[in-house]
């Protein structure tokens, strides 16, 4: 496939880095000629596979279904979620960033604004590779903190925004998207709130044809089965309820030797350019869901959709 606008923009493949465009959008061309010699310089291989690994490539084999985390900044997704879904479930799990964290902060070097987010994005894939979710990105600019979502949206481009979200969702195709904000203003950050108001949109506009029908000439209209909220307990806000879908993600992979706190503190603390090392917990840790559109979820994540492929 030709690489179109969306596709430039959104996809952050774990073997070969496209960071260099997004760059180029942005700096000179020569720069980004220069990191392309770069990166093909040092291009990176993979690690050789232990057995641990490949019994759990085995076991993803047998298995369908997919999940998408949405959020707004590199260090916003729950790596303890993703890490189970991905190693546990073996589901196909991508994180859409909305942005690269320009606007931070940098604990460890001099890079700030464009820089700063090329160094977050190699955080993120760095991250990724450690608890087994795929990355994803849109054109949203993060410029620092904002106070709600009309700013947020309007400094964006909603449209645009928009639309390359709906471009990841059409192409990785999720039964399940899963924002970790809400649209009511909890999650505090204009960015943060604006990400659950794009997610709820591209829920809708993925399966309508008559939205971004430029997409279609590539991808297909998607219908995501539910879309839920992961809700929360920080400092003073607790939006969990007992009465909400609930996982116990705190479990123990015997294969991999590890609880999924464990790989969650492992992924989380490739954030370091905003310090992050985290503490490595083990033991039962339960995940909170509130559905927003769909059908909500009685037994399991994935209810109504075939994970197994049979029938
Ligand atoms: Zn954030």
């Amino acid at each position: 496939m030709k690489i179109n606008q969306y596709e430039a923009m959104t996809f952050a493949p774990l073997q070969t880095n496209f960071s260099f465009i997004y760059l180029a959008m942005k700096r000179s061309q020569l720069f980004a000629i220069f990191l392309l010699l770069c990166s093909a310089a040092f291009a990176q291989t993979a690690p050789p596979a232990d057995l641990a690994t490949i019994q759990q490539s085995f076991k993803k084999l047998n298995v369908l279904g997919s999940v998408l985390y949405m959020a707004a900044h590199p260090d916003d997704e729950n790596t303890r979620l993703l890490a189970y879904l991905a190693q546990e479930k073996h589901y196909r799990t991508g994180y859409l960033a909305l942005t690269r964290g320009d606007g931070g902060q940098n604990l460890i070097g001099t890079e700030q604004g464009e820089l700063l987010g090329l160094v977050r994005t190699r955080e993120l894939l760095a991250a990724r590779r450690v608890d087994g979710a795929e990355q994803f990105f849109s054109r949203a600019n993060d410029f620092g903190f904002s106070k709600g979502p009309e700013e947020t949206l309007r400094i964006w481009d909603h449209e645009k925004v928009l639309g390359d979200a709906v471009w990841v969702i059409r192409k990785f195709r999720p039964d399940v998207i899963i924002c970790r904000f809400p649209t009511t203003g909890e999650g505090g950050h204009g960015h943060h709130t604006s990400s659950a108001i794009i997610a709820e949109e591209a829920f809708k506009a993925a399966a309508d044809p008559k939205r971004f029908p430029e997409q279609l000439r590539y991808v297909q209209t998607w219908q995501v089965k539910r879309l839920l909220w992961n809700t929360f307990n920080f400092g003073s806000t607790n939006t969990t309820a007992p009465n909400q879908f609930k996982i116990d993600v705190g479990v123990y992979n015997p294969i991999l030797g590890k609880g999924y706190g464990e790989i969650a503190a492992d992924s989380r603390s490739n954030h370091k350019t905003q310090g992050f090392g985290s503490a490595k917990q083990r033991g039962s840790s339960f995940e909170y869901f509130k559905t927003i559109p769909g059908d909500a979820p009685v037994n399991d994540l994935m209810d109504g959709v075939n994970t197994t492929g049979a029938g």
